[in-house]
């Protein structure tokens, strides 16, 4: 691998998604059959996911077998490093309180909701990407330094700042138990002082996908369907890019929950 754009994009593409990064795990251990792989893994789509990982050059394919290349192993090793790097003592965090709740505007999705801003003190910093595990729909991001976490129809991001934000929120009182919840779940980690255990993610269906696309069936996307775009963004055969539509104002909101659901693909 050269590291030109287009293979960083088929790593990407690759390790996008959950059964691909759990096939690349599982074959840490070494060489594996496909059959034991469809054990571990589960057989839906295999022969495909398998493929995706030996065009992105992480996996090497033989007679029934298949093992991690040296660029696969690198891959997971330089991913493991830098994990170990970015890792914050949360033993040494302290608990934190809703500042304040500092305006509500209306969603742009839906008026008749609101979106809440807050603010959460003391700054929670890197230790945002050790509670990560506490959220079953919970991801970090390193471009943003925030936890993203869905709920239902509420989206949340706490900024390592300490700002908070949430998307579709009936009223005060729904803003004020969902902050008290997230301050309590936040506080229970804090006080044990060891890191949650990684938890296993919540599976992410076709239908839920569908429920956040436009639904017009439009073919802008060149598939015949929203339904049949879903099936295929969950096999990452399409990217959420290709669904043009969602980047009319209208669907900001459609296509913040999509952005966070793709993460748990
Ligand atoms: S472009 Fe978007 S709205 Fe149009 S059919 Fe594809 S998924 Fe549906």
């Amino acid at each position: 691998m050269s590291g030109n754009p287009n293979e960083i994009k088929l790593v990407n593409n690759a390790m996008s998604n959950v059964t691909r990064r759990k096939i690349m795990n599982f074959l840490e251990n070494g060489e594996r059959s496909t059959e034991e792989i469809g054990g571990e893994i589960g057989k839906v789509m295999l022969d495909f996911h398998l493929k995706v990982l030996q065009q992105a050059s992480l996996i090497d394919l033989g007679e029934g077998t298949a093992k991690l290349s040296e660029y696969g192993r690198n891959f997971l090793k330089g991913k493991e490093n830098k994990g170990e790097e970015k890792n914050t003592d949360i033993s040494k965090a302290k608990p934190v309180e809703i500042a304040e709740v500092r305006q509500l505007l209306p969603c742009i999705a839906d008026s008749s909701k609101f979106r809440v801003i807050a603010n959460m003190a003391p700054p929670l910093g890197g230790t945002l990407k050790v509670l990560e595990p506490l959220f079953p729909r919970g991801r970090y991001s390193d471009r943003i330094n925030a936890l993203i976490m869905q709920k239902g129809e509420i989206i949340t991001t706490i900024y390592g700042t300490g700002k908070v934000t949430m998307t579709m929120i009936k009223n005060e009182g729904e803003a004020g138990e969902a902050l008290e919840n997230l301050r309590n779940t936040i506080n229970e980690a804090i006080a044990k002082g060891v890191a949650p255990a990684p938890r296993e993610k919540v599976r992410v269906e076709p239908m839920e996908i569908y429920k956040y696309l436009p639904q017009t069936n439009c073919g802008k996307c060149s598939e015949q369907s929203c339904y049949t775009f879903a099936i295929k963004l969950m096999s990452g055969e399409v990217a959420l890019e290709k669904c043009t539509p969602l980047k009319e104002p209208g669907y900001s909101t459609n296509q913040e929950h999509l952005q966070v659901l793709s993460a748990y693909i």
